[in-house]
């Protein structure tokens, strides 16, 4: 049998794995930080409407520009993120995902760097690699923030092309503060200077601001947000960024033409005029995830303090062995890797109620 390997694949490649969240049929799923509400029937209705006008038009090339999408995504930032933009600033694509490739293949490549904050989202690191991005990990505190000094250092040293900060940070749940990015923001500006990632996919269950007024008179800042959780969304493919206008020309130079399909951009539409309703899930999940925190708390587990919709759990001695038992009790969570730490998504109250109860049993049997 033919392998991977005996392929004439990239070098870099040989030997790899591909990202690979377990897709498991079990009765609770927390493990994606996906949004356990279904979209309402209203708004599928309001889909389906969009669609079926789409559809109409299915032979000819959608808006490759997709300016009626980007200009409802800017109103929705300038709404709920602190600060104005508009069409010239964002630029959407099939999932943050394609819009941290497009970045990356835009600012990385071959011969030059990217550096986050370890740990992290693993994807940070393997679209690097995808685009022949050299991955440099940088550092973190014991507490998972990040240590801004050290990470001032690791700028200045390896001075990478693009820097990656995560806020909340996944799989931590750890909110970055202003000041941490406008010290790396600075750091990389005098090592390089370079581009300045802040992933904020999470942003909206933050119990802190946005981050995006910083990019104003800052073009070397880009905000990378999504519709995969806030809204629900994550069948959808819907990731967008917020910068200075020169950042949306430039990723222009490495998008596909016509990437973002008529039936894509028509759903998102549909979704955007329903911000109300799906933030307002938001509300509720937000609670969810505080009660995670504090039962996990009262059952005698460290927590990680989130402002993402999952929570970061422990310290185990074998995290993978605890992840299998609760796994055995029909909930599926997440063993990210990090030594001691499980991560668990903020699910439905039945979802989390199933899952402490899990816990609670695991706790029991162990004492
Ligand atoms: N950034 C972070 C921090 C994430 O956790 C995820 C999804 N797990 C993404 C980006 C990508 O999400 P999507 O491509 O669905 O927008």
């Amino acid at each position: 049998m033919t392998g991977i390997d005996d392929l004439p694949i990239r070098e870099e490649l040989k030997g790899k794995t591909p990202y690979g969240a377990p897709q498991l049929d079990v009765p609770v799923r927390l493990n994606t930080n996906e949004n356990p509400y279904p979209l309402p029937e209203e708004l599928v209705d309001r889909i389906a409407e969009r669609v079926r006008e789409a559809a109409r038009t299915l032979n000819r090339y959608p808006d490759r520009d997709a300016v009626e999408l980007r200009t409802e995504l800017a109103a929705y930032l300038t709404k709920t993120a602190g600060h104005p933009v508009a069409v010239e600033n964002l630029w959407a694509a099939n999932g943050s995902n394609e819009i941290l490739q497009q970045l990356l293949q835009t600012f990385g490549g071959p011969g030059r760097t990217a550096m986050g904050f370890e740990p992290s989202y693993s994807m940070h690191a393997l679209i690097s690699r995808g685009t022949g991005t050299g991955w440099i990990p940088g550092p973190r505190n014991e507490d998972f923030t990040i240590d801004v000094e050290a990470a001032q250092q690791a700028i200045a040293e390896h001075r990478p092309d693009v820097v990656f900060i995560t806020s909340p940070n996944n799989p931590t749940g750890t909110a970055v503060e202003a000041d941490t990015v406008l010290a790396l923001y600075e750091a990389a500006q005098a090592a390089k200077p370079s581009l300045v990632v802040v992933d904020e996919a999470y942003g909206e269950f933050s119990h802190r601001a946005s981050l995006l007024p910083l990019i104003e008179g800052r073009p070397h800042l880009v905000l990378s947000r999504t519709m995969s959780k806030a809204f629900g969304a994550a069948g959808l493919r819907l990731g967008y960024l917020a910068a200075d206008p020169a950042v949306v020309d430039a990723v222009q130079l490495v998008r596909l033409p016509y990437h973002l399909s008529s039936v894509t951009q028509a759903t998102a539409l549909a979704a955007l005029e329903h911000t109300d309703t799906l933030l307002g899930y938001v509300e509720a999940l937000k609670a969810e995830r505080d009660r995670l925190v504090a039962e996990l708390r009262a059952i005698g587990h460290e927590v990680t303090e989130s402002d993402a919709n999952f929570v970061q759990f422990g310290r185990f001695d074998d995290a993978h062995a605890v992840w299998q038992q609760i796994l055995d009790r029909g909930v599926l969570v997440r063993d990210n890797g990090v030594p001691g730490w499980l991560r668990v998504t903020a699910g439905t109250p039945d979802e989390n109620d199933a899952f402490l109860e899990a816990v609670r049993d695991l706790k029991k049997e162990r004492d």
